[in-house]
């Protein structure tokens, strides 16, 4: 029905919208319930109107309604990612707890990204959020063993790459695959291992080609994490289908 669409659509925004609260105050160590959003450079409360900044960020043409200061490209692009991947779910599996376990999870996938873009952490408060959240949220859709298996392999795993790579992946990262493990079980975490490795991979040639990047530089990983993680739990069957047909 296109009214439950457009419904999610908005929600969808709204929560793409706090998402952006936490992105920014996270790594800040700033509550995340109070004081309301506000304009980080005047300061100024935002109302309701200012709810939805994808909507305020094409009205106002990038700027604070107050300030007029220009306002970070990250705003718009989080509520846009979130709009669209909510969406997304929804078509693909509809109303019910599956759905929510997902959106919970791509949540945690964009916060975790974009928290990595711009400070190069991923915070333990955040990723010990996500086992939690992935062995609860199990219960009702792989069930608890694959979870904990997923979450102690997906973790070994990126725990050795991290102490053999000696600095090039952090401790976040290693949390971050824990939790990823914990949502997406056993073996779908192994899919979201090869499809994140080849992604980040790509990248690193493409920057090392275009000479944007050294052997020595460190790159972010977070966002290949999660990239690889949401196409598995999405279109984790769809992929292996495609996989199998090469053959
Ligand atoms: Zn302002």
């Amino acid at each position: 029905m296109l009214i439950i669409k457009i419904l999610v659509l908005i929600a969808s925004l709204l929560i793409g919208s706090f998402l952006n609260v936490v992105i920014h105050r996270m790594p800040r160590r700033e509550s995340l319930l109070w004081p309301g959003s506000h304009c980080p450079q005047c300061g100024t409360r935002l109302t309701v109107r200012d709810l939805f900044p994808l909507v305020s960020y094409l009205v106002l043409g990038g700027r604070c309604r107050y300030c007029r200061n220009p306002i970070s490209m990250r705003y718009p692009v989080v509520e846009l990612i979130t709009a669209v991947s909510f969406l997304l779910i929804y078509l693909e599996w509809g109303a019910g707890g599956q759905t929510l376990a997902g959106w919970i999870f791509t949540g945690f996938l964009i916060t975790a990204a974009f928290i990595d873009i711009e400070n190069g952490i991923i915070p333990d408060r955040l990723t010990y959020s996500g086992m939690l959240a992935g062995l609860v949220l199990s219960m009702v859709t792989i069930g608890p063993k694959s979870s904990l298996i997923g979450l102690l392999v997906y973790g070994s795993f990126m725990l050795a790459t991290a102490l053999i790579s000696r600095g090039g992946m952090g401790g976040g990262d290693v949390k971050m695959a824990a939790a990823i493990g914990s949502f997406l079980g056993f073996p779908a975490s192994l899919l979201a291992l090869f499809l994140s490795s080849l992604l980040g991979g790509g990248w690193a040639a493409a920057l090392l080609i275009s000479r944007k990047a050294t052997r020595k530089s460190a790159i972010k990983f977070g966002p290949f994490l999660s990239l690889g993680a949401w196409l598995v739990l999405v279109y984790g069957q769809q992929l292996i289908d495609f996989y199998l047909s090469l053959y």
